[in-house]
């Protein structure tokens, strides 16, 4: 009787792109349609439509660590254009870039929480790449 190895169907290859985008919009990496967070930042133990496991992810400091390489790309040359091109007033300079840098943060910090847990979902790492039942 021929039989399916489990090792075989977990080696099938996840979706990389698509598992990515849904993580940028928060969404299971898995199905795309149950939320990936609870709150801001909490990581779900589960998703609560495909009921894909989330507690393996191993995100860590690597989000916090994007949005500063992030913000601080952007920001830094974005500030040196501003204050040579208009010269504004300090103050006014730099209550706008403050803002600006913690709107920003704020934006990108969840989403490349996603984006970080997708990758590690699609490339099966951290026991995301469980051994998959047939029929599954
Ligand atoms: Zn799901």
């Amino acid at each position: 009787m021929p039989q399916t190895s489990p090792v075989d169907l977990s080696e099938e290859e996840r979706p990389f792109w698509p598992a990515l985008r849904r993580g940028w919009r928060r969404r299971c990496p898995c199905c795309g349609s149950g939320p990936l967070l609870r709150g801001y930042l909490k990581v779900r133990e589960s998703c609560p439509v495909c009921a894909e496991e989330f507690h393996h992810q191993r995100a860590d400091d690597g989000p916090a660590y994007l949005t500063i390489l992030i913000v601080g790309h952007l920001m830094a040359p974005l500030i040196m254009v501003v204050f040579t091109h208009w010269r504004p007033e300090p103050l006014t300079l730099a209550a706008v870039f403050s803002v600006g840098t913690v709107a920003l943060s704020l934006y990108l910090l969840p989403r490349l929480k996603g984006v970080l847990v997708a990758i590690q979902w699609a490339k099966r790492m951290h026991g995301f790449g469980g051994p998959v039942v047939a029929g599954e």
